[in-house]
């Protein structure tokens, strides 16, 4: 039995906690997976949002080109030049100011005494664009506003025009957020990296995740400003686009050279409100799909939303799910993607842990429960088995004895060597209760396995209970008296009819009388009572009484199991099949009756038949035979 334990230990339940183990790995990489798909989908939109504001801008770039073509097209470009914030505001929304610069620092338009705005303008750049300073600009002279991971531009100034021109940590006066300036506080040795705005939640490890390094690279900005005059900016170039903080405000400036008069540069400074709601509907192009899960903003340089996808919404704007940075021409400006219901993944990872927690916890149990079955199962079995071993070497024996007594009394009487008639009437007495006791065996073996086969068939009629009892008794008492037993018979003169099987009611109380028999000690009284019960329903008891061994405390049921034995051959001495009680028990249960076991008042045992009584119009009307 152990080792049918340590078997299914080891070949059920470490296998199944191991898988279960592997599940409940598999099953955090499942939420991680979830988290790292929907940051990559999400990041995907911001990309594609940042690509097309990038696109917009690029084309207006091209629509200044085209427009400044259109007006130098008209007149020569030096008389273009001086009205050309007039010409260029009347017919290009976008302008707020236009302005055109020679390369020698001439400055033709605006004129420096206009309206307001001109003024602050020529202000704000008339040095720089005279190239009588140097400013920090984010640049984009070669037009790479049309890819996504737009290069470092202080590497491109390192690279080519500008060979002297260092890449600057931002200065808070220079349009850089708190964030920047704690950033820099916090983080002394990376001043060349300017930090970004925001800290998109899936780099910043807030899925209990440790930040990968590349992640934390990522909160640095892409961008540079770099130090650099108007004319060494624009070097070679035709046109190109600028972008330059003053007092904290961005200008954007994009310009280009007429090829009629490469001397004279024409640019203009956008409007930013004007060019904010241009992009309006680039920052609103959400998948269907997702516009129920994401808001898709546009952010400025101070982390404020100027373009919503999902009106009204409300976030923590520093702080979106993932975010890109757009590029030089709106440097620090971001396209953020934050989740309409942020609890939701953390809510579908646990339903999705729970659900298959639950569902492993469940097998597991389903599988304790299959192992603990099975293991009983195979305990009955084994036990089975050992008592059927045990019943084989029993029967044999039981066969054995009744044979050789047989035998010996029927050799003596045949080669005539008993003379003595007694004696003669004796042994031929030996050799007929031996005969019954072995043809009681074989009876029972043979019912016991009907029954099993269910192909037991029973006669059943109404019949006098008790004259079957007076016959069976009286059948048997010679035997009794014979072995040196008081047998006593208590049966009352009138008929107690029940409905059932004479022969197998008789075989019943055989049984019964010979396991008294067997069972009896030195003290041989036995005695059988039929009385008549009224509660709860009216049935016949026929007990059978005797003083001798009685059966071991806690085995009054179990003695009615088939091959059971409470007093075993070795023990006890006393030879037995383990069927008689079975097979008693089956056939009373048969006939909707019982037989049942109680220590007797003085020592020994009582069994009782009990078998309901037949109604008066029963006996009149019987049942059919079965
Ligand atoms: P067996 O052939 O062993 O007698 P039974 O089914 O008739 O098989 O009885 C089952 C067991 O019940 C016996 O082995 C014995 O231990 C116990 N038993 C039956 N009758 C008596 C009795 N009258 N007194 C004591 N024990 C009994």
């Amino acid at each position: 039995m152990k080792r049918v334990a340590l078997v299914f230990v080891l070949a059920v339940f470490v296998p199944s906690l191991v898988l279960a183990w592997l599940a409940v790995r598999s099953l955090r990489d499942q939420q991680f997976l979830l988290e790292r798909q929907q940051s990559l989908l999400y990041q995907g939109v911001a990309d594609a949002r940042a690509k097309a504001v990038q696109d917009a801008l690029g084309e207006y770039e091209h629509a200044f080109a085209a427009e400044v073509a259109s007006v130098v097209g008209k007149q020569s470009p030096r008389d273009a030049a001086k009205s050309f914030d007039d010409l260029l505001r009347r017919d290009w929304p976008l302008a707020q100011v236009g302005f055109a610069v020679t390369l020698s620092g001439e400055i033709l338009s605006p004129p420096p005494y206009g309206r307001n705005e001109a003024r602050k303008f020529y202000t704000d750049n008339g040095r720089f664009l005279a190239s009588r300073e140097m400013v920090e600009v984010y640049s984009n002279p070669k037009q790479a506003i049309s890819g996504l991971n737009v290069a470092n531009n202080a590497a491109l100034l390192n690279n080519s025009a500008f060979p002297n021109a260092q890449p600057q940590p931002q200065s808070p006066s220079f349009g850089q957020t708190e964030a920047n300036a704690d950033f820099n506080k916090r983080s002394p040795g990376s001043k060349s990296q300017q930090a970004r705005n925001v800290y998109p939640q899936q780099q910043a490890g807030s899925f209990q995740k440790v930040p990968a390094p590349e992640d934390t690279q990522q909160q640095f900005s892409k961008l540079a400003a770099s130090e650099a005059e108007f004319r060494q900016l624009i070097g070679e170039d035709n046109e190109g686009a600028l972008a330059r903080f003053v007092d904290n405000r961005l200008n954007v400036l994009f310009w280009c050279r007429p090829p009629r008069d490469p001397q004279l540069v024409f640019g203009v400074q956008l409007a930013l409100p004007r060019l904010i709601e241009s992009l309006r509907p680039v920052v609103q192009q959400v998948e269907p799909a997702l516009r129920g899960e994401i808001c898709v903003a546009l952010l400025d340089d101070t982390a404020k939303p100027v373009a919503l996808s999902y009106p009204g919404f409300r976030a923590t704007w520093k702080h979106p799910f993932v975010a890109t940075e757009i590029g030089e021409i709106l440097p620090h400006w971001e396209i953020a993607v934050y989740l309409l219901n942020p609890a939701w993944l953390t809510q579908s990872a646990r339903a999705l842990q729970l659900t298959l927690g639950l569902l492993i916890s469940v097998l597991l149990v389903a599988i304790g429960i299959g192992s603990w079955l099975i293991v009983t199962d195979l305990n009955r079995q084994l036990k089975l088995a050992r008592q059927k071993t045990d019943f084989v070497s029993n029967v044999s024996h039981e066969l054995k004895t009744p044979l050789t007594s047989i035998r010996m009394f029927s050799e003596l009487l045949a080669e005539g060597r008993v003379t003595d008639p007694a004696k003669q009437r004796s042994y031929l007495g030996i050799i007929t209760a031996e005969t019954a006791r072995l043809t009681r065996l074989i009876n029972n073996v043979l019912d016991f396995a009907r029954i099993e086969r269910g192909e037991k068939k029973y006669h059943i009629q109404p019949c006098d209970l008790a004259e079957v009892v007076r016959e069976t008794a009286e059948t048997y008492r010679p035997h009794l008296e014979a072995s040196g037993f008081q047998f006593e018979c208590e049966v009352p003169d009138s008929a107690l009819m029940v409905n059932g099987d004479r022969d197998a009611l008789a075989q019943v109380i055989v049984n019964l009388l010979s396991n008294a028999e067997k069972y009896s000690d030195s003290q041989k009284e036995i005695a059988v009572g039929l009385e008549q019960r009224t509660s709860p329903l009216p049935y016949a008891e026929v007990r059978v009484l005797d003083r001798g061994l009685g059966v071991p405390h806690g085995c009054g049921e179990k003695i009615f199991e088939q091959f059971y034995r409470a007093h075993d051959s070795l023990s006890s001495g006393i030879q037995g099949s383990g069927l008689g009680l079975t097979l008693a028990r089956q056939i009373a249960r048969a006939h909707g009756g019982d037989v049942v076991y109680e220590p007797r008042a003085g020592g020994g045992s009582c069994f009782s038949l009990r078998l309901p009584l037949l109604a008066q119009e029963q006996v009149r009307n019987p049942k059919p035979v079965i």
